[in-house]
């Protein structure tokens, strides 16, 4: 086995999480089994607790573990299997290590950060490496270097490296190499005292990535190799990209960094084989189609609170060879200005998954829109849950249904509770969470998608359909078209007489690569194509 550890210096998102995702799809072509793990050092226990303000989306595994976002993009660039044991929190860790001293495991002795705590750190990788059975495991340490709460990982890897030798385990940095305008150059020098810093705790970085607007020319490389005590080779160059972050393996393999990790791990291997990567990217680059989607949201402004939900529609895309134009709209915007204006001219809808109140009643005013102008809509868990309380509102005449979730009091509470949550009293880990099997209606739309009557998805909520008004849907053309085995939840709705117009209770973006894209989002926007240009795609 392998350790590849990747640590970040000098400012956070920087893409360390694409920079190992991308080095992970660069081994994985050079026919390496790869396993990928991330290290937080906050303290919370995971962050299905944080609001998208502090840590974009939570990303949730089939385990139903919610992890860190850059999971998602370890499991869009590799093939790599992912568990709650791959995202470990300095939460996680304090807890064991506290549970321990309560039990008594440490016999007496005074627990502290060295050794107990960075043991504790050592012991989840040896256990991702075990469980894996994978040839080389790449962890990424989450913040930057410097930062107090990292330390204990950064001694943890320190301590790592020297049990395993240098021929099994090595450090790259991710690092930034600003562009002052002022002086019109780049500029080394807080790369330089991030690696100190590195050094001053015992790691010396085997390869520096450089994340840089502009190229590194020689000179610049030979600086850095100087200054950072790195070979001239392994001063690796990683400008922001053009069009999409797929490009990030192939200019990594440019750089030749598979090359030097293969070197310095004493792994041979043929080089990658790309070719399957570079039709993505020239699918992206250049399509041959076209489409605007829409999504309609409430943390539209942030970059990455629907990261996979973007990613699963560029997917959808590339499926069909069609690039797709994401305008992203804030449902409150709707609520001030009305549908028409910002959904017109859109080949398909969707309203992805949330949490609270706010912007839904613009929401339901994008589905009612879809709905009756045959635009195509794609609703993900919160947003299957908007298109059950407009059709009952506007098609049922329920005045005022709601989910019980906005409007605890509401007369038509089509979305309600589930049973099980009614006890529920904890906030962490408690939503309906991870893959559960989804039974699919034969003859519908999604049971064709998908070319299978039995699918498993990835959930988190914890309200659902309210089953008393099934009948009364259905016999308006809205079809349950997926439901748990034991008929008992509705996992997925679609209408029968619209061109596209579908809901899933899961969250099907959770499962979509570049290479794989989901079902669902292929059909949308085959959809969404012929919608806007009144052609389907051949
Ligand atoms: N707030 C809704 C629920 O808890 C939807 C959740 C979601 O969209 N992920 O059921």
């Amino acid at each position: 086995m392998k350790y590849i550890f990747i640590t970040g210096g000098v400012v956070s998102s920087l893409g360390k999480g694409l920079t190992a995702a991308s080095l992970g799809t660069l081994l994985e072509n050079r026919g390496l089994k790869v396993a990928l793990q991330k290290f937080d050092p906050y303290l919370n226990v995971d962050p299905g607790t944080m609001s998208p303000f502090q840590h974009g989306e939570v990303y949730v595994l089939d385990d139903g573990a919610e992890t860190d976002l850059d999971l998602g993009h370890y499991e869009r660039f590799t093939n790599t299997n992912l568990t709650r044991f791959n995202n470990l929190t300095s939460g996680q860790v304090y807890q064991t290590v506290l549970n321990n001293e309560r039990e008594g495991k440490y016999l007496g002795k005074t627990v502290q950060v060295i050794p107990h705590v960075t043991d504790e750190i050592q012991n989840r990788i040896q256990k991702v490496a075990e469980l894996s059975d994978a040839d080389v495991l790449i962890t990424e340490i989450g913040g930057t270097t410097g930062d107090i709460e990292g330390l204990p990982f950064l001694e943890a890897i320190r301590e790592f490296y020297l049990d395993v030798g240098p021929e099994n385990a090595m450090f790259i940095h991710v690092t930034y190499v600003p562009f002052i305008k002022a002086a019109g150059e780049l500029k080394t020098k807080p790369t330089q005292q991030s690696v100190a810093k590195l050094r001053e705790i015992g790691i010396a970085p085997h390869v520096l990535v450089c994340r840089c607007e502009y190229p590194l020319d020689k000179e610049l490389r030979r600086k850095i190799s100087l200054f950072c005590n790195v070979p001239y080779e392994a001063v690796i160059e990683e400008k922001d990209v053009d069009h999409s972050i797929y490009e990030v393996p192939l200019m990594l393999e440019r750089e030749r960094l598979d090359e030097i990790v293969c070197k310095s791990l004493r792994l041979e291997t043929a080089p990658a084989n790309m070719v399957e990567w570079q039709e993505i990217i020239r699918k992206l680059i250049a399509p041959q189609h076209r489409v605007r989607i829409g999504v309609v949201g409430k943390y539209i402004e942030l970059q990455d609170a629907y990261k996979s939900v973007y990613e699963a529609i560029i997917h959808g895309g590339v499926a069909h060879d069609c690039g797709v134009v994401i305008e992203r709209i804030d449902a409150e915007v709707i609520e001030k200005d009305g549908p028409e204006k910002t959904l017109a001219k859109l080949g398909g809808v969707l309203v992805p998954g949330g949490f609270g109140e706010r912007g839904t009643e613009g929401k339901i005013l994008a589905a009612k829109y879809a709905r009756e102008n045959g635009i195509p809509y794609f609703g993900l868990c919160l947003g299957m849950q908007i298109a059950c309380i407009e059709f009952a509102r506007n098609a049922l005449g329920m005045e005022g249904a709601h989910s019980t979730e906005f409007a605890p009091d509401t007369k038509y509470p089509v979305i309600c509770l589930m049973d099980e949550q009614h006890q529920v009293t904890k906030k962490g880990g408690t939503m309906r969470l991870g893959a559960q099997p989804c039974k699919l209606m034969a003859g519908t739309q999604a049971a064709e998608l998908y070319g299978a009557t039995e699918v498993m998805e990835r959930h988190r909520h914890r309200f659902e359909f309210n089953t008393n008004y099934r009948e009364q849907f259905e016999e308006r053309g809205f079809l349950f078209a997926g439901t748990s085995p034991d008929n008992d939840l509705m996992e997925l709705i679609e209408l029968r007489d619209h061109p596209f117009y579908m809901a899933a209770q899961f969250h099907p973006e959770f499962k979509s690569k570049p290479n794989k894209p989901h079902p669902l989002f292929k059909g949308f926007i085959a959809a969404a194509h012929q919608s806007q240009h009144g052609v389907p795609f051949k």
